[in-house]
């Protein structure tokens, strides 16, 4: 054995079973930038479409076409980081649903010959990261709607991206959120689709949730740091880091995996893993080894779990312990390390 990035694909059922119902009437948008969080695009896609999850975040045209060929014609498909053009054919020729953020690409989807394209516009409410910006809104709204009455674009939606960080700021964010939405209607573009929330706020506010909520990490079951734990927000951890003792020596207990595989080194000394005797102290992490606390009976082979699902911390604890996000733990994991599913 080596080490594996072991992912329960049942507890992940559960954590869509319960955005779900956290959502509801609100459809969950599944979001899977990042190879489903690195926990592997292609499983993760059909078990969610198995389990019912009809919406997919793809983020790119790239991921959105992976996703188109394992769920088939049914899905709704939505990608966001739109390059241009060639970006447009593509998506359209997958049959995405195309987040627009840039009056370029307005102009752009004039000179498609494929289409009618969906489209989804984005105002930006704040983040400045894409978006069209309020002040060039109703020329926007005009350039989509030219584009609705010659049969290139179908009005979708209005979308925005919001920081979750604080509830005034989210709070301003949804104003301008609601103005564009009836500045869209004055211009007679009426939104199918209205979407602005992802996990954080999806949950603890209802005024957010809309038509969709585009939820990624709480369906992987990474909480916020700093914020409610998995039990409060009934989501669990799907998946573990475990790995395999190499070798036993009076330096301790080593391992297989080092912050090539996506440890952070500083956390060395921070944290315990789970042993077969019980939680020891990850002591060292090197680049491709680690080394933990010995214990009476540690043998080559042996299989322990470093972090996550059955682990004495979750990606967000150790996040927590460095100040950083859930996330970021969670996509360090290395492709290198083979992902086992279960259930
Ligand atoms: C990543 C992302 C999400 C999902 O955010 P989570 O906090 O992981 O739920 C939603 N919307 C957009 C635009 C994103 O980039």
């Amino acid at each position: 054995m080596s080490a594996v990035y072991r992912v329960d694909l049942d507890a992940f059922a559960r954590n869509l079973r319960r955005v779900r119902e956290a959502v509801a009437p609100a459809a969950h948008m599944l979001v899977v930038k990042d190879d489903a969080y690195a926990h592997g695009l292609e499983v993760l896609v059909r078990r969610a479409w198995d389990e019912g999850v009809r919406w997919f975040g793809a983020f790119d045209v790239v991921t959105g076409a992976a996703v188109r060929a394992v769920v088939g014609a049914d899905a709704r498909i939505f990608v966001w980081l739109i390059g241009g053009v060639d970006d447009l054919e593509a998506g359209v020729a997958a049959d995405l649903d195309l987040g627009i953020g840039d009056e370029g690409l307005l102009d752009d989807l004039g000179t498609l010959t494929a289409g009618p394209a969906r489209v989804h516009l984005k105002i930006d409410t704040g983040l400045h990261r894409n978006g069209i910006r309020p002040e060039r809104w109703d020329a926007a709204l005009a350039r989509t709607a030219a584009l609705v009455a010659d049969g290139r674009a179908v009005f979708e939606g209005i979308w925005s991206h919001i920081s979750e960080a604080s509830d005034a700021d989210d709070d301003d964010a949804r104003a301008l959120f609601l103005a564009a939405r009836r500045a869209a209607r004055a211009a007679g573009l009426e939104p199918r689709f209205s979407h602005l929330a992802a996990s954080a706020a999806g949950f603890a506010r209802g005024e957010f949730r809309e038509d969709l909520v585009r939820v990624g990490a709480f369906s992987y079951g990474i909480r916020p740091a700093g914020g409610p734990g998995e039990a409060e927000l009934g989501i669990e951890p799907i998946a573990a880091l475990v790995a395999t003792v190499t070798a036993v020596d009076p330096a301790g207990v080593h391992l297989d995996v080092g912050s090539l595989h996506g440890l952070p080194s500083t956390l060395s000394g921070h944290f315990d893993v789970a042993t077969p005797a019980g939680p020891r102290s990850l002591e060292v992490i090197d680049a491709t080894h680690s080394v933990v606390a010995p214990w009476e009976g540690a043998r080559r082979g042996d299989e322990i779990t470093v972090f996550g699902r059955g682990a004495l911390h979750s990606a967000t604890d150790l996040a927590e312990m460095i100040d950083t996000i859930g996330e970021e733990i969670a996509l360090r994991v290395s492709p290198s390390l083979p992902r086992v599913y279960t259930g």
